[in-house]
Order: structure tokens, then C-alpha cells, then sequence
């Protein structure tokens, strides 16, 4: 089944992100930020920018984005059910025994969409200046390098 997923971004084109480790939220930038961020490889890992720990690339939502894909998936994952049970009564009918499938599986509503608000401040690695990230702004630093992990003060 395919679910149609789409995570909001800001106006600056940064997505919400939530680290694994510490469970504070920063922001990356979707897709390359500039030419020589897209001549760049994917790094197998991304490094918090607030604690400085590495996890793989699908490691970063936030609960908020686990919960609308639960509830983006929720009716299709009804459908399928309730057409499973369907096939299944199908099935049993037989001379003696006549069964009838009645009644539907509540189809829940898909949620509403995300939003992303223009909040935190931009800062950038001098080591790879190419990715730079939001963080909020009441944090001062040091911070890490969303590629390499290297801390730098702003
Ligand atoms: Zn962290
Ligand atoms: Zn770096």
C-alpha cells in the first residue's frame, strides 16, 4: 500500500528534525542547500547539531511527524481490513452455513496536514558550510556539524 507522505517545510526550505539521543528538535535543509551541497555524497549519518550524536539519515522524526503518518496510514490500513474480512466471509459460505459480512470498519479520518513554522536561527559549520542547519534560539552553543560532528561556537 502507498501512502502519500509529505512533511511541511519552512520558508527557508528547512524540514523539522527530532534527535534520537538528547530529543531536542533542530532543522535541516531538505534537499541539497546549494550547488556544492549537491556535489556532495549523502553521509551515511547525520550528527545532532545540539549533542553532537550520529544516527542514520530515517532516524530523525519528530513525535509530531510519527503521528500523522500513523493517522496518514490509518484509513488505508481500515480499507485493507475491512477488504481482507470481506474475502475471508466469502469463503465460509457454504450450503449449511450462509455467513454475510454486514457493517463496515470505521474509516478514520486522515489527520490534517503539518505546518512548519519560520522559527529558529540558521548556523552554519566552517567545516562544511554547505549543510546548514536551524537551531532554536534560546540554545548558545557549541554546536555540532551536521556531516562530520566537528563542535564549533557561533
Ligand atoms: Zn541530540
Ligand atoms: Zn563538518
Amino acid at each position: 500500500m502507498e501512502i502519500p507522505l509529505s512533511l511541511p517545510l519552512d520558508h527557508d526550505g528547512f524540514v523539522r528534525r527530532e534527535c534520537p539521543h538528547c530529543i531536542n528538535q533542530f532543522k535541516w535543509h531538505h534537499g541539497p542547500a546549494n550547488e556544492e551541497a549537491e556535489r556532495q555524497p549523502s553521509p551515511p549519518a547525520y550528527y545532532c547539531p545540539l549533542c553532537g550524536q550520529p544516527a542514520g539519515p530515517d532516524s530523525w522524526w519528530t513525535q509530531e511527524q510519527i503521528d500523522y503518518a500513523r493517522g496518514a496510514i490509518a484509513p488505508t490500513a481500515a480499507r485493507a481490513v475491512e477488504e481482507e474480512l470481506r474475502d475471508a466471509f466469502k469463503r465460509t459460505r457454504s450450503k449449511h452455513l450462509k455467513v454475510e459480512f454486514k457493517g463496515t470498519v470505521d474509516t478514520p479520518e486522515v489527520p490534517p496536514p503539518l505546518t512548519e513554522p519560520d522559527d529558529m536561527v540558521i548556523v552554519s559549520s566552517p567545516c562544511h558550510s554547505y549543510e546548514p542547519v536551524k537551531v532554536p534560539g534560546n540554545t548558545s552553543g557549541p554546536y555540532h556539524c551536521l556531516v562530520c560532528g566537528q563542535a564549533f561556537a557561533i
